[in-house]
């Protein structure tokens, strides 16, 4: 698939949920994916990306930015603590705010540069144990304690577990935002970004579906 097939098929998806069009952030995650195609994609003008790893995206955006000009650069891989800060430099969002330990370190790191990134807590929303984010039933309070702390939230954000129907996890986490006054959704991938916009996601993250398959070898 293209860009110019993923973008209309977002179009067609605002459409059809009666929302206006060019209201979905599409962000193309470029993890892993060989330099030339992520060239090409800027290439073809599109300037909203996604990364997993601080230090490939550390190593990788800032020539793009100086070649390419500016990019906005979402983080949506776990965060380490040790990695807070190089991050807050890099990216204009992070999708993966998931512990209080993050949050405080999130919240220092701002109130030294007078600036943060757009910050989405993630949400378990399948309870999985080996995921990270934080379960549904402590999400109005993990919400509340960041409010505390003075960040800047957007929005929530979900991963589904890969073998469930995405809806379900869509329209929790649509629910959640909505509850906590939060108007940011950041959920949706190659599989199911049309499921996503169509339960109310603002923020989508494609990576094979644009980029082609991943060679993580
Ligand atoms: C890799 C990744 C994506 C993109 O996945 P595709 O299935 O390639 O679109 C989206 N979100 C997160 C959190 C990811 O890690």
């Amino acid at each position: 698939m293209s860009l110019t097939e993923i973008t209309a098929r977002i179009a067609g998806a605002e459409r059809a949920a009666g929302r206006p069009e060019g209201t979905v952030r599409l962000i193309a995650v470029s993890k892993v994916q060989p330099l030339e195609r992520v060239e090409a994609v800027l290439a073809e003008g599109h300037r909203v990306f996604g990364e997993n790893y601080v230090q490939e995206a550390a190593g990788k955006w800032p020539a793009l930015r100086e070649r390419f000009g500016p990019v906005e650069l979402h983080m949506i891989g776990p965060l380490q603590t040790n990695k807070a800060k190089v991050a807050v430099e890099l990216f204009d969002a992070i999708h993966t705010l998931d512990r209080p330990s993050l949050a405080e370190k999130l919240a220092r790191l701002a109130e030294a540069r007078g600036s943060c990134p757009a910050l989405f807590v993630q949400v378990n929303t399948g309870e999985e144990s080996q995921k990270a984010g934080v379960l549904p039933s402590d999400a109005d309070g993990f919400i509340r304690d960041c409010r505390a702390l003075g960040l800047p939230l957007a929005g929530l954000m979900c991963i589904p577990p890969e073998d469930q129907d995405s809806r379900p996890h869509f329209a929790m986490l649509a629910a959640l935002a909505e509850r906590n006054g939060l108007t940011g959704l950041s959920m949706g991938m190659s599989g199911d970004f049309e499921a996503a916009i169509a339960a109310g996601a603002t923020h989508v993250r494609v990576g094979s579906a644009i980029f082609g398959a991943r060679d993580y070898g």
